[in-house]
């Protein structure tokens, strides 16, 4: 079955087929790692990790490069502001960038290239576009590219630039450049930055954000490449610039496929730094959630919708995964050794079914859910009519392994790796002895004795299960 994306370049959906057979290549946009990321931010790096599972879901190899932006104005402004050199200041974010990922179950990306690892790289491209004619050194000496000279300038945004070239030259605080839309590739060192600057052909200084991109992508992906990532707001002038940048130095096609998620928003804006209004990871632990938890919120909407944050919807994936918990714990405690099995085989096929077509229809998450959801249901129904054999709960726990090659919340098999000591596994199958010869005296007598070790006993179809009394 075919995988379709809304490719924002084309403002449609398309059937996406990589360039290279079976292997996908993907960039997406990273962080500026001069503070702690915020949730926002992870809403657009657990998007990419549900697009990236997706396609190895569906069999697809894939070669994913995330940037670490460790060299701009923030980061600069920041370091310069903290008293540390530029690479030990970026560092420590760096660390707690991947702890966060891991914490939220994000997969790894094969690359992580960082920005000041590659300067020699972005000084070619700009060498380039400077012979190619695209671009100019500034009367303050930096390099520009010239907007005016790539013809699709402004064909990802829908930006018309006929007549934003016709407007009056706007005031900016970079004054050597000849328009308004012109951006730096190369910004000459001032003093504010310190004692950060590359030399190049055209002096000391740095270079600007958008060739960082194009230079890490170019190396890693080669020059055309299949999906480029990030959040929208990057849409404009992120990805526009470099695709001129780009599309300019090699002549070719940038990029097949462009996806970008909506933003995460509280009280109606978006969540930013500028804003003041957002919450780190470690903000969301003080609250008493966890990252499987807040990972549930966040893959919950679809990616091109924007997504309202509250903590009233970390509450609600709490009890949800607890519920998920005790079902699973309820499959993996049936014992019915009856050949029936069908109509759990039923369910459950019909659910991998609905719910790998739901993916593939540019990560449909609501169809997906309901399909989870639903084999829940289904599910629990059957083992409390004692319909489910164990065979049966097997295939439906197997499902939600499935499930979790993209979701990774559910954690089918937590509670077989729990702690239930001993004497009290031995208790609970006394007590099934116990029930089965009819002697329910016993039986109670042992619930009870159960409960007095902090552990409650309940009967299940297929036989009992314990969890601990809260
Ligand atoms: P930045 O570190 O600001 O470059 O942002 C890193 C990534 O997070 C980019 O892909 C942004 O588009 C994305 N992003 C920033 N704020 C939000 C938000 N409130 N919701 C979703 N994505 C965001
Ligand atoms: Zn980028």
């Amino acid at each position: 079955m075919d995988i379709k994306f809304f490719n924002t370049y084309s403002r449609k959906e398309e059937v996406f087929h990589p360039t290279g057979g079976n292997e996908v290549r993907m960039y997406t946009c990273g962080p500026t790692v001069y503070n702690f990321a915020h949730i926002g931010n992870f809403r657009a790096y657990i998007f990419e990790d549900i697009l990236r599972r997706t396609l190895k879901y569906s069999g697809f190899k894939v070669v994913q490069v995330m940037n670490l932006t460790d060299v701009d104005d923030k980061t600069i402004r920041d370091s310069i502001a903290a008293g540390m050199p530029l690479d030990a200041y970026t560092e420590k974010f760096k660390d707690a960038f991947f702890r966060d990922l891991e914490t939220l179950r994000v997969d790894k990306a094969e690359y992580y290239p960082e920005a000041t690892k590659h300067i020699p790289e972005m000084i070619e491209i700009i060498k380039v576009l400077l012979e190619k004619g695209y671009a100019y050194v500034g009367e303050d000496k930096s390099v520009y590219y010239s907007v005016a000279k790539f013809a699709d300038y402004g064909k990802l945004a829908r930006i018309d630039m006929a007549n934003q070239r016709a407007g009056v030259r706007v005031k900016t605080d970079e004054y050597g450049k000849d328009s308004v839309a012109d951006f730096a590739l190369w910004k000459v060192w001032d003093k504010n930055d310190g004692d950060v600057f590359w030399e190049s052909p055209w002096g000391k200084g740095r270079p600007g954000w958008h060739i960082e991109c194009s230079a890490m992508s170019m190396k890693y992906l080669g020059k055309t490449f299949d999906i480029h990532t990030g959040g929208i707001d990057n849409m404009f002038p992120h990805h526009e610039d470099e695709i001129a940048q780009s599309e300019a130095a090699n002549g070719c096609r940038f990029v097949n496929y462009w996806l970008h998620c909506e933003h995460l928003i509280v009280n109606g804006q978006k969540m930013s730094k500028s804003l003041g209004n957002f919450f780190t990871l470690k903000d969301i632990f003080d609250k008493g959630f966890s990252g499987r938890e807040l990972r549930w919120v966040l893959l919950g909407t679809h990616y091109r919708k924007k997504l309202n944050f509250t903590l009233d919807a970390c509450t609600q994936a709490k009890l949800v995964l607890q519920k998920f918990s005790d079902f699973f714990v309820r499959l993996h405690s049936v014992k019915n050794s009856g050949a029936e099995g069908d109509s759990a085989e039923t369910i459950m096929l019909k659910a991998k079914t609905s719910f790998s077509a739901a993916v593939k229809d540019d990560l449909n998450i609501s169809e997906a859910l309901a399909s989870v959801f639903e084999l829940q249901h289904e599910a629990n129904k059957l083992v409390e009519s004692g319909k489910m054999s164990a065979k049966g709960a097997d295939a439906v726990l197997d499902q939600f392994r499935n499930f979790d090659r993209i979701f990774a919340v559910f954690d089918v098999d937590a509670s077989l790796t729990s702690d239930v000591p001993e004497e009290v596994t031995k208790l609970v199958e006394e007590r099934l002895t116990a029930k089965k010869t009819k002697n329910y005296a016993r039986s109670d007598e042992i619930r009870k004795e159960l409960l007095e070790k902090g552990w409650i006993v309940e009967d299940t179809a297929g036989g009992s299960r314990v969890k601990k009394a809260q």
